[in-house]
């Protein structure tokens, strides 16, 4: 006769013992800690000697001959695959050598705080379960409303990155103008063909495809020709289309540029039109003194995107949004399932999870307010500032050198350039320029196309490029350009 309560007993026991491990002791949790850290702290004592681009024939191949397995893999083990497989090939985000695309960041403390953040596991997405998590959300949303001039009223969210605050932004501007399936054919939506794609994106995902796309021409500083965009606007409106969004940039993600965006917040104003600006590269540039005059109009949108993973040098995983009118957010994400109705008679506060399309989410809060806390606003301030200034110097620096070209001078931290061989095609030599910084590995440089030119970029916004940087970076181009030219 087997007894099923002593079964069930004796069951209980094995599974507690079997799952012991996911509770470490004092001693296994010093073991693991241990080897993370002593990890952490190499990589970033030889950080300044590492590649920022290492081209590598297996790209991480590696990870598959490693399958999930019942069994545990000892801590040096896992470690050594990571090395190998994942923290060596291809780009390293943590360098201050990254120049290309909008370079992410890194800064330590936001790392000590994700710790912090998932040892305590506090709840963000609703106040009933986590007030101080989400007043503590609030507040950074409130004082980012601050710093680029939205009202008290404002509403936000952090986000995992401004794809997704780009998403709300759309989403909240389609419900407050009551777009329905039926409004769609012909409410038409004003960008340039600088907006990110992750706009083109939230505009598909939202379900505005079908909306009439107007891609404003830009001006030879690449910003949104403000003219032009009144002259379209006025000639929809004529033939019964209704003028529904205009999209504008705060620094773009290809030359740095930014849309007139008082100009842009004038004619949205007059039209009856949502403004939404997408200053995730760039918004945070508003720490800079000075910059309120290039920024100045985007504290008139409805609706704008900042990413504290780009501007404010945070590991990637931290975007945000801010809406003019938090209602209008509400009316577009508010939450609510029975299962809920005790969190939804304690609301002081909103709740993260009535902003967005999420509901159980990462802190993401305590990684940017850690950082702020701990260090105080200054060095992010000074760390913006001479991003600013690297860029000047390397736009300066560059059109002196024999062969180059540059861009205009940049409104934030991007610079274009390219080299004009003495024969043969321009765009060709260009990319076999790159293809050698890439190979040559120590600072990474990306390209675009502009005006139909092949064009190389630079980008500086990681916290760790220093005017060294730029020197070598200067150093390298010259010297493989002299390289080529002679095979040429
Ligand atoms: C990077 C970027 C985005 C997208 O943000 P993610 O954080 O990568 O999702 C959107 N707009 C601009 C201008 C950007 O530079």
């Amino acid at each position: 006769m087997t007894d099923p309560e002593k079964d069930l007993e004796d069951r209980l026991s094995e599974l507690e013992r079997i799952a012991a491990s996911l509770e470490p002791s004092a001693e296994a949790r010093g073991v693991l800690r241990d080897a993370v850290i002593a990890y952490t702290e190499k990589f970033i004592e030889e950080i300044y000697t590492l590649p920022a681009y290492n081209v590598t024939g297996d790209k991480g191949r590696e990870i598959y001959a490693s399958p999930i397995s019942e069994g545990p893999m000892p801590v040096d083990e896992v470690l050594r695959l990571f090395a190998h497989a994942v923290d060596r090939p291809g780009l390293n985000p943590a360098s201050h050598g990254h120049l290309g695309y909008i370079p992410g960041g890194g800064i330590y403390a936001s790392a000590v705080a994700d710790y912090l953040a998932d040892i305590t596991n506090r709840y963000a997405g609703i106040f009933y379960g986590g007030p101080g998590a989400v007043r503590l959300e609030n507040m950074l949303i409130a004082w980012m409303a601050s710093l680029t001039g939205y009202p008290a009223g404002a509403g936000g969210n952090l986000t995992s990155g401004g794809s997704i605050a780009n998403l709300i932004g759309i989403v909240a501007a389609r419900d407050a103008k009551g777009i329905g399936s039926r409004d769609v054919g012909r409410s038409v939506i004003y960008l340039t063909d600088q907006a990110h794609h992750s706009v083109d994106k939230a505009i598909r995902i939202a379900g505005l495809a079908e909306c009439p796309l107007r891609r404003i021409p830009v001006t030879p500083f690449h910003r949104m020709d403000a003219s032009l965009l009144e002259l379209t606007m006025k000639k929809d409106r004529a033939s019964g289309l209704r003028p529904f969004l205009v999209i504008g940039s705060a620094g773009t993600t290809d030359t740095g540029a930014v849309d007139p965006l008082a100009n842009i917040a004038d004619l949205a104003e007059a039209h009856d039109c949502w403004f939404h600006c997408d200053g995730a590269y760039g918004a945070f540039f508003i720490l800079c003194s000075g910059m309120n005059r290039i920024l100045s109009g985007m504290e008139r949108s409805d609706s704008l995107v900042m990413d504290p993973h780009k501007g404010l040098f945070l590991p990637y995983g931290t975007g945000a949004v801010l809406v003019r009118d938090r209602r209008r957010m509400h009316d577009s994400f508010r939450y609510n399932a029975s299962y809920l109705l005790d969190a939804m008679s304690d609301a002081d506060e909103l709740s993260p999870a009535d902003l967005s399309p999420e509901l159980t989410k990462h802190f993401r809060g305590l990684r940017l307010w850690l950082p702020l806390k701990i260090h105080g606003l200054r060095p992010f301030r000074a760390c913006l500032e001479e991003k600013l200034l690297l860029a000047r110097y390397f736009w300066e620096k560059i059109r002196e050198c024999d062969g180059f070209e540059a861009g205009p001078q940049p409104d934030l931290s991007v610079v274009t350039y390219r080299y004009v061989p003495k024969r043969g095609n321009a765009d060709e030599f260009n990319k076999v320029l790159i293809e050698k910084i890439q190979n040559d590995g120590r600072v990474f440089l990306s390209s675009t196309r502009l005006g139909g030119n092949f064009v190389l970029r630079l980008a500086v916004l990681a916290f760790r490029t220093h005017r060294w940087t730029i020197d070598l970076t200067l150093k390298l181009l010259t010297d493989y350009a002299r390289e080529i030219e002679r095979e040429f």
